[in-house]
């Protein structure tokens, strides 16, 4: 049975582009009569409101979606600290206490996410008396997993290339698990079978690709959409003025009606949708 999911972050108000996300999670379980999963990502306890996941039920509500919610990240923790203890185990991680501003000044590679983590802290080089965060040795985990591929719906079978991003970090200074080591573990959990979200976090794949192997994960496949774009070409976004799915809800806009045009493709003037 197909299992889809759509996992939002409560640290800001939905807008037009998680619904469309939400919408195409949603339509491609229903039509071939499987599961529609909501995944509340509250791991960033610094960032995340608490009272935004209510918010969230009603805008989907409100855009004639139904759903089977499991539970939220905050309620995972030991088992993202049991992962990331067998990849220690394993010798596939490494402390870490370089600052952000370091690493801008050390890294000399632009990556898939920002600057890639020039490897200064690799060989027991962090300093444990400062704040730490575990990386992944990469060549380590490459020397074990040999390559890997991955299939996207609309690019085909893919060649898994995690040095896309580099040293990521698997377990954050402040956070028991770094999103990767989270939500990679989490669709596994939930028996995801198709993982659809927008072509934005299409570079993180490779990374999931590789954790799933280095854990013994299954290995489902991928829906990375297109994402809906604003008039100067940026992704939506709140800060930019996308208005929230919310504040439409709120002003008697007919959901149900902007969920038709959404999968209709009929998009509000100056939206435009970018190929996946
Ligand atoms: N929580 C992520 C976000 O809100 C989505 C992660 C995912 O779909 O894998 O952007």
């Amino acid at each position: 049975m197909i299992v889809t999911r759509f996992a939002p972050s409560p640290n800001g108000s939905l807008h037009l582009g998680h619904a469309y996300s939400a919408i195409c999670a949603h339509d491609l379980a229903r039509e071939e009569g499987g599961q529609f999963l909501l995944r509340i990502e509250d791991i960033d306890g610094t960032r995340s409101r608490p009272e935004l996941a209510d918010e969230f039920r009603e805008d989907l509500k409100w855009l004639g979606l139904d759903w089977d919610e499991v539970p939220a990240q905050s309620r995972r923790l030991e088992t993202y600290q049991a992962a990331a203890q067998q990849l220690k185990s394993d010798g596939l991680l490494y402390p870490c206490s370089c600052t952000r501003a370091e690493i801008e000044a050390a890294s000399t590679m632009r990556g898939a996410e920002g600057p890639i983590y020039p490897g200064t802290c690799r060989g027991g080089k962090a300093d444990l008396t400062k704040p730490h965060c575990w990386r992944l040795d990469l060549e380590r985990a490459l020397a074990k997993t040999g390559l890997l591929e991955w299939y996207d719906v609309y690019r085909g079978v893919q060649q898994a290339q995690p040095q896309l991003l580099g040293d990521v970090i698997i377990m954050r200074k402040e956070e028991p698990a770094s999103y990767h080591l989270a939500a990679t573990l989490d669709d596994a959990a939930d028996g995801v079978t198709l993982v659809t979200r927008g072509s934005d976090l299409f570079a993180a794949t490779h990374i999931h690709r590789l954790l799933q192997a280095l854990l013994d994960l299954p290995v489902p496949r991928w829906h990375h959409h297109g994402l809906l774009m604003d008039e100067s070409g940026k992704k939506l976004a709140k800060r930019r003025g996308s208005p929230s799915l919310a504040d439409r809800r709120k002003s008697g806009e007919d959901g149900a009606l902007l969920a038709q045009q959404l999968r209709l493709q009929r998009l509000p003037v100056g939206i435009s949708l970018q190929n996946p």
